[in-house]
């Protein structure tokens, strides 16, 4: 009986930890874009699977232990890997200067992630905050940088039509991602996190990872991550010059492996 009620325990556990992963991985992420054919032709997932092409992107995600994760600017300085970084306002505001810096840098193409970084899909999300959330990130942007935004990455990456539809009447491309690093997971280890994007990356894609500081391993995986996709004859290249507004209509994202691919 005692073995019985062991095998229930672990059949329990086991139930939980499905849901747990069925929630923070690839459905969780499929069940955000569930309406994905609705959604308008601004919405980038990934580039033309027709050239050796790849973009890294970095989010900077605002919240109260963020930081600014120098090192991977220097990782990617130091392989002379250009990158897109997207920058949400609130991030801006704490770091002006940094800001200022990355903009003047012509490795780096900015894009801008929001303010506050509401999830803007949610139902709480007043219309007020939801305007917010663009005019004020893009106000910021345009501040500290010199320039207009011309890409966006929603908080959390959630998108749905309304949100591509805003985004398009402020003359913004969406711009989503077909491999999630899985960089915020504290339980992926620096091995684990390089194998994720090594093995998954293919022709065009466009994968996420953070600068904030939330990327526990991000800095130190990246050299690895560079010179074995460049082995396999990738080039890296800034999501604009992938070739977005030409794309092919999108291919289905591989789901993430286990982790949530956005935390603030
Ligand atoms: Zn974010």
């Amino acid at each position: 009986m005692r073995q019985r009620g062991g095998l229930r325990l672990f059949h329990l556990a086991l139930s939980i930890g499905m849901c747990w992963i069925w929630v923070e991985t690839g459905f969780g992420f499929d069940a955000k874009h569930s309406d994905r054919n609705r959604l308008p032709a601004s919405v980038v997932f990934n580039g033309p699977s027709t050239s050796n092409k790849i973009a890294l992107t970095f989010d900077a995600c605002p919240g109260t232990e963020v930081t600014f994760d120098r090192e991977v600017i220097h990782a990617l300085e130091r392989t002379g890997t250009p990158a897109t970084l997207f920058l949400s306002g609130k991030w801006m505001e704490r770091f002006p200067e940094a800001t200022r810096e990355l903009a003047k840098n012509p490795m780096w193409e900015l894009g801008f992630h929001g303010h506050a970084h509401y999830d803007l899909t949610s139902p709480n999300v007043s219309q007020k905050l939801f305007e917010r959330e663009f005019d004020s990130g893009a106000r910021v942007f345009k501040r500290l940088t010199g320039k207009d935004p011309k890409l966006f990455r929603p908080p959390y990456a959630t998108v749905d039509r309304k949100i591509a539809l805003a985004a398009e009447k402020r003359g913004l491309l969406t711009i989503e991602y077909d491999i999630a690093s899985g960089d915020p997971d504290p339980k992926l280890s620096k091995r684990a996190l390089v194998e994720n994007v090594v093995s998954r990356a293919k022709p065009g894609s466009i994968i996420i990872f953070h600068m904030n500081g939330k990327g526990k391993h991000t800095a130190r995986a990246l050299p690895e991550i560079i010179q074995r996709l460049k082995a396999r004859g990738f080039e890296f290249v800034t999501v604009s010059e992938l070739n977005v507004d030409r794309a092919p209509a999108a291919s289905r994202p591989t789901p993430p492996v286990s982790h949530t691919s956005e935390t603030p």
